[in-house]
């Protein structure tokens, strides 16, 4: 179960892998560049170049890049859409040229359009994006939302419909489970029944094997609440019992965590990742 943070790249993408060895972290996800901007431009290959370097020495695993917020790869009007289309290949272009694992991406919102117009128009950008010979090195990974408003992507159905359709296609994809954003939109995890119905949805839907990665992070919301407001671990409303669970569960003994607590003063990172240490491995709450 590798375990990371997402970090900074102020100061240099390669500065990213300096601050996640001093945490002694094994995985890492960062943003490519601005998450709250449209403008784009490449990354210089020098840049480009130390980061892998610094990245093959810390011996990181995986690397994950989150897509920024702006994307909306189901947009209702065009120009939105193409907008989002563009800047989803860029990024997924720069995550390959850096040698990311993954390229984390939320799926948007249709607006009045609904579901099936969500679809269509995700599987299309997925497509173009397949058929530019883009994701053959990194691979695609959807996270699941918090929902609310017009949002797709808090449904694990919805999002192994996106998984099945882009297979079809040649594009290998797979979820990244937010367990905040899960916890927000009703799955709850804070009883050894719950996560084993959890597990269950996740294999039937998606397939446990295309669970690449977990974000782990403590919800201010309650269970249903649509409120995407990340906690401390255990200082939330799933609890240290709820981790415990998660963090012990055999069937996700492998899958690779990166913490997106809230990161107000520098000791919040070194204390979110003590806490889910000591969980692993403590069968305190675990009653298999
Ligand atoms: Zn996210
Ligand atoms: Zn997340």
């Amino acid at each position: 179960m590798p375990l990371g943070v997402h970090t900074s790249i102020a100061g240099g993408l390669w500065r990213s892998v300096e601050r996640a060895v001093g945490l002694g972290c094994d995985a890492m996800q960062i943003f490519g560049r601005n998450p709250r901007a449209w403008a784009w431009s490449p990354v210089p290959e020098a840049d480009a170049a130390l980061f892998r370097e610094k990245r093959e020495e810390a011996l990181l695993w995986p690397v994950a890049i989150h897509t920024t917020y702006l994307i909306n790869l189901c947009a209702p009007d065009d120009v939105n859409f193409d907008k989002s289309v563009f800047l989803f290949k860029k990024e997924l272009g720069t995550a390959e040229r850096l040698g990311a694992d993954y390229l984390v991406t939320h799926l948007g919102s249709p607006g009045e359009m609904g579901g099936d117009f969500a679809l269509k128009r995700i599987l299309a950008a997925l497509k173009e994006t397949a058929a530019e010979g883009l994701g053959k090195k990194t691979r695609v990974l959807l996270e699941n939302t918090a929902g609310g408003g017009a949002r797709i992507g808090s449904s694990l159905p919805d999002i192994g419909r996106i998984i099945e359709g882009a297979s079809a296609f040649g594009l290998k994809t797979g979820l990244c489970y937010d367990t905040c954003h899960g916890f927000a939109a009703g799955y709850d995890i804070r009883t050894p029944g719950d996560i084993e119905s959890l597990i269950k949805a996740v294999n039937k839907e998606i397939g446990l094997k295309n669970l690449r990665l977990i974000h782990l992070n403590d919800s201010k919301g309650l269970l249903n609440s649509h409120l995407d407001r990340h906690e401390h671990i255990g200082k939330g409303k799933i609890g240290l019992e709820g981790f415990s669970l998660l963090l012990n569960h055999p069937k996700l003994a492998k899958v690779p965590l990166i913490l997106e607590t809230p990161k107000k003063t520098e000791g919040d990172d070194p204390m979110n990742l003590s806490t889910v240490k000591k969980l692993k491995g403590e069968s305190r709450f675990f009653k298999p």
